[in-house]
């Protein structure tokens, strides 16, 4: 019968990581979800078990519930966070801390109302929260520290056990199960006086367990044929911190957005964002400005000085403009030479004195290789008085822009006309 036991328990095992482990290796086809949501399920099956269900074995009676499913699932948790990261395997652990608060919480509430028996014989019973709720929150809250236990303990063995990770998946498992068994005997024995061979029958069952598993993990690894990340070793400190592979992949679409010569947006930001912005601050009623900004006469830097003396203009305008900016301004490179502002919240007198503001600073800051200053000319446009959407801004703007280069340069064009560019710049001789 202890034989029979065993076998069955080693069933339960290979049919538990057989199908979690299909289910995590599907994620990228079915999603995260569903892995999680299994997870999840298994928890209460797993409590329940290993509150009353016991079987016997060789060295000890032990818990399938335990001994199993709850190994499995903290070494599951292990395997998230091996295949995915941090922020990942977060959700599964404060899911099932949350979600079994949850159940006995509710369950406080239910077992107050007057039932009544559909069927004869049949009458709801809540006496299993009395078996297991206490477990349900001692448990969760013990594998929350498990969790973070063992994802802890895998980054510091990580340094060692580079080579071998099936090995360190194993110490990892034994120890934080060993605290685990520990945790868990000493308050089955606070609430039912559980005798000591409760300790060590189950102890000896999830050292098994870690072993199965491990020696699962190891022929998964070989099948999927999958290389872990040779990331550098954690603090323990910033486990939940770490730069994750979410924000990695935000960061790598913020820099796509960005054009590369001079770091702004560019173009294809532009045509996404700016009709959102301008879309938003009109519906909520505020005034939204737009400023087309175009280098005047680059191409003479270019022809003159060459194209790479251009690049390095361009640059240090569009660091004039950007470090110009307030947080509710989105800059962007528009095309060769122009760069357009969006504004929110900005009035056209607003507009208009940062544009000048922004005009001047760049005559008085960027030059030429050769010496020369360097000016702009901006158009202006602001609505909702000049359009509502980004098209007729623009278009108002642009117009201005023209305005503005046909007075004489190093000018703003507002709604009113030219209305500056006074100042006078004495031009550096080429050197
Ligand atoms: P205006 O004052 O009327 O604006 O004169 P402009 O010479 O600036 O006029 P235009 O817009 O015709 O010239 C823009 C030039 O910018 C043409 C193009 O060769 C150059 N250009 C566009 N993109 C780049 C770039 O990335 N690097 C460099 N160096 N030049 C560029
Ligand atoms: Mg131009
Ligand atoms: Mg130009």
């Amino acid at each position: 019968m202890e034989l029979t036991n065993a076998f069955l328990l080693f069933g339960e095992a290979s049919l538990y990581f057989f199908v979690m482990v299909s289910l995590l290796e599907a994620r990228h086809k079915i999603g995260l979800g569903v892995f999680f949501c299994a997870l999840g399920v298994m928890h209460f099956l797993e409590t329940y078990l290993a509150s009353v269900f016991y079987v016997a074995l060789p060295f000890g009676v032990i818990s399938p519930g335990s001994s199993v499913l709850f190994s499995g699932k903290l070494l599951m948790i292990l395997l998230l966070y091996i295949k995915e990261d941090a922020a990942v395997v977060r959700q599964p652990i404060y899911g099932l801390l949350i979600g079994n608060f949850l159940i006995v919480g509710l369950v406080m509430i239910l077992r107050n109302h007057e039932t009544l028996a559909l069927i004869e014989g049949r009458s709801p019973n809540f006496s299993f929260i009395d078996e297991m709720g206490w477990l349900m929150v001692w448990g969760t809250t013990l594998l929350f520290f498990d969790s973070v236990g063992i994802i802890l303990l895998y980054e510091r063995l990580g340094g060692w056990f580079r080579r071998h990770p099936a090995l360190r998946f194993l110490l990892c498992g034994m120890v934080m199960l060993t605290f685990d068994q520990l945790g868990f005997y000493f308050a089955l024995r606070y609430v039912s006086g559980a005798p000591v061979d409760v300790l060590f029958g189950g102890w000896i069952a999830k050292m098994a367990a870690a072993i199965v598993y491990s020696a699962f993990f190891l022929i998964y690894m070989r099948v999927s044929r999958t290389t872990l990340p040779q990331s550098e070793s954690l603090g323990t400190s910033d486990v939940f911190h770490v730069l994750t592979y979410r924000e990695r992949y935000e960061q790598l679409l913020e820099a796509a957005a960005r054009d590369h010569l001079t770091g702004v947006y560019d173009r294809g930001r532009y045509d996404v964002e700016a009709p959102r912005v301008i879309d938003k601050n009109i519906r909520r009623g505020y005034p939204v400005s737009l400023m087309v900004i175009d280098i005047d006469r680059f191409k003479e830097i270019n022809d003159t000085l060459g194209h790479s003396a251009g690049d390095v203009v361009l640059k240090d305008v569009a660091e004039i403009l950007a470090g110009a900016l307030r947080g509710d301004d989105h800059l962007f490179r528009y095309g060769g030479e122009e760069f357009v502002v969006v504004c929110e919240r900005l009035p056209i007198d607003g507009a208009l004195s940062m544009a000048n503001r922004l005009r001047r600073r760049i005559a008085e800051t960027v030059h030429t290789e050769s010496g020369s200053n360097v000016t702009v000319s901006i158009g202006v446009a602001a609505g909702p008085d000049d359009g509502h959407a980004l098209t007729s801004l623009f278009k108002t703007a642009d117009a201005r822009l023209y305005k503005a280069k046909q007075e004489g340069r190093n000018r703003v064009c507002g709604n009113d006309g030219v209305q500056q560019g006074q100042m006078i710049l004495a031009t550096q001789p080429v050197t």
